[in-house]
């Protein structure tokens, strides 16, 4: 008997039943693996159904635009996951005549995936004996080698990689890495691990010691900064402004109600609203009824997003930036957008708000 034998043992009576599992090809395997990152597995599993039944392979996901693949992730979050996605099935279809590379190293080379990434792709779809550690597993770990160190820091990482590699078996090193995810979900909980239930509890240091709960050693994060945010849904006749963000960083080319972060200098909230539409889309605006006040927590900071609606003062329809687009408030729907410009535009709609 072994950890592995144990644990596989487990999985095989255990195993969460789920899609790119009952048929575990590279492309599903890679899909499920990019949409899994940072984002919990019953969030994917209508995401991953829908996805795949409109690019059901690499060639019809290389062939699409931008638009519809962002359209499709919207609500998934991580917006740049989608966008390397659809680079690197760009260049797998033109550089690697069409076939997903085999090797953890060769997939590191493509867009959007990293180390744990590749290495979860590289075991289960094709057999290569490579560990996959992302913070689940290294959990487990740090409780299996009791190990006393900061959560993050150089020494804990890598001592929990240097481990993960050795044990991971040459016999079914796929099926190794998802019984590891699947006992980081089910029983090796953050806070009060079921090691009653745990199949690998004998090789546990940290439940021998009675210490499975205060491992890993996490160190104590400054709470997330907060914002206030004014947009503006602008009307011109019976369309609505809309503004594309850049090519990259956060939300990069999704769609949004113009807008911006409250300064110290911005005297009231709708001097912010008036002082942001200005500088990003030219227009003056008159300010008009409040529609709401929406929260968002994103992983670094935290917003209150304030949206009245607004009338231009002058300029033409044509005179918007390029990024900026008049739409039908019917046609938003078509617009790949963030959360809470979707909750507003949604709002708009189910509302029947009247602008
Ligand atoms: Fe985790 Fe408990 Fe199992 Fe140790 S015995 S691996 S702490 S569930």
């Amino acid at each position: 008997m072994s950890f592995s034998h144990d644990l596989l043992f487990w999985y095989d009576n255990n195993a969460r039943h789920l899609p790119w599992r009952s048929f575990p090809t590279p492309y599903r395997v890679w899909v499920s693996e990019i949409m899994l990152q940072q984002t919990r597995v019953e969030t994917v599993l209508p995401y991953f159904e829908r996805f795949l039944t409109r690019f059901p392979n690499l060639e019809t996901l290389a062939t699409a635009s931008q638009e519809e693949v962002l359209r499709l992730w919207e609500g998934l979050g991580y917006y740049n996951r989608a966008r390397n996605l659809l680079k690197a099935a760009r260049k797998i279809y033109s550089d690697y005549d069409g076939q997903i590379p085999s090797t953890a190293k060769d997939l590191e080379r493509l867009p959007g995936i990293g180390h744990y990434t590749a290495g979860a792709i590289a075991s289960i779809a094709f057999g290569e004996p490579v560990a996959s550690v992302d913070g689940n597993i290294k959990r487990i770990y740090s409780r299996i080698l009791a190990l006393n160190e900061p959560y993050g820091s150089s020494h804990f990482d890598k001592t929990i990689e240097d481990y993960a590699q050795t044990i991971i078996p040459h016999n079914r090193p796929g099926n190794f890495n998802q019984a590891l995810m699947d006992l980081g979900s089910n029983l090796c909980l953050p806070r009060q691990p079921l090691c009653l239930e745990c199949p690998v509890q004998e090789y546990c240091l940290a439940f021998q010691q009675g210490i499975q709960n205060d491992l890993p050693v996490k160190i104590k994060k400054d709470p997330l900064p907060h914002y206030e945010v004014c947009v503006a849904v602008i009307q011109q006749e019976d369309k609505i402004l809309l503004c594309q963000r850049g090519e990259s960083g956060m939300l990069a080319g999704l769609w949004e109600f113009p807008g911006g972060k409250l300064e110290q200098s911005d005297d009231s909230l709708e001097d912010c609203l008036r002082r942001e539409v200005l500088g990003k889309t030219g227009l003056e605006i008159s300010v008009g009824e409040k529609i709401g006040i929406f929260k968002h927590a994103y992983t670094h900071f935290r917003i209150t997003v304030h949206a009245w609606q607004a009338k231009p003062n002058s300029l033409p329809l044509s005179e918007v930036p390029e990024n900026c687009r008049w739409v039908l408030r019917d046609d938003l729907a078509d617009y790949p957008m963030g959360k809470v410009a979707r909750k507003i535009s949604d709002h708009l709609t189910s509302n029947g708000i009247s602008l």
